[in-house]
């Protein structure tokens, strides 16, 4: 059983989208727990619409939403043969965002716990669309809702995770699932509260909810894709003749 995980640069574009389905096939007959980070720059739009909500420009909000989904429409379209469901799956998230988003700019108030309802969202969109484009081409595929495993306490906006709820509630909810040639694709970054409320692990929280995963599965590797060779010594898109570096201690990778 291994844990793979992708992150916003994986998710870019149709094409990306592509080249993740490849790769989790390639995995095949292993059973893998798919974790998925938001399409690139997402949840900074998302972020952007809940302080633009803040200032009470509820119609600015909404159309940045707007502008969001439109992105996700052409790619389901792109992707998938039979894009239907997940059509009607984004117009109901849509639908929830501006609700969400009208009520920030009605009170001009944003809570953490409010922001947290509202990014987690980007997360729902990619999974969304992995699960639907691995059903397309066959693979034994089932979404399931981070909330269901991943519980926090009530740290919005950087919630700590529950190690032993989560073993228990992956056990539970998705070890089971994990069968022979099974996938299962997870939000990462996304989690509840006891209570149900949604939480998020504080932004770049994809990796840990992949390793978290990872533990309560005790799955042999998480994989942590991404769209360059290894840990680089600095941010190649910064520094010119970034390079790899060969091992890395625990500690420094936390750095
Ligand atoms: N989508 C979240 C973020 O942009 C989590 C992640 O990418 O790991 O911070
Ligand atoms: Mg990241």
């Amino acid at each position: 059983m291994i844990v793979m995980k992708f992150g916003g640069s994986s998710l870019a574009d149709a094409a990306r989208f592509r080249q993740v389905a490849d790769l989790v096939a390639a995995n095949d007959p292993t059973p893998r727990c798919v974790v998925l980070s938001a399409m690139g720059r997402t949840t900074d739009a998302l972020f952007d619409a809940a302080r633009r909500a803040e200032t009470g420009d509820g119609d600015g909000a909404s159309a940045a939403v707007a502008e969001l989904f439109a992105r996700g429409y052409a790619t389901a379209g792109e992707l998938l043969q039979e894009p239907e469901a997940v059509l009607a799956e984004f117009a109901r998230m849509q639908h929830d965002l501006d609700t969400l988003l009208r009520g920030v700019a009605l009170l001009r108030e944003r809570t953490a716990r409010t922001t947290d309802a509202i990014v987690a969202h980007g997360e729902r969109m990619s999974t969304a669309l992995v699960t639907e484009l691995l059903r397309e081409r066959g693979h034994a595929v089932t979404h399931v809702d981070a909330r269901r495993v991943l519980r926090t306490d009530d740290r919005f906006g950087a919630a700590n995770p529950s190690r032993p709820a989560i073993r228990e509630l992956v056990a539970q909810h998705l070890r089971p699932l994990l069968v022979h040639g099974a996938i299962v694709v997870v939000e990462g970054y996304v989690g509840s509260t006891d209570a149900g409320a949604t939480t998020t692990l504080g932004r770049g929280g994809s990796d840990w909810s992949a390793a978290l995963l990872g533990e309560a599965l005790a799955a042999t590797e998480v994989q942590i894709w991404t769209d360059v060779e290894g840990v680089l010594t600095a941010d190649p898109r910064v520094v010119a003749g970034a390079r790899p570096i060969a091992t890395l201690s625990a500690n420094e990778a936390a750095e």
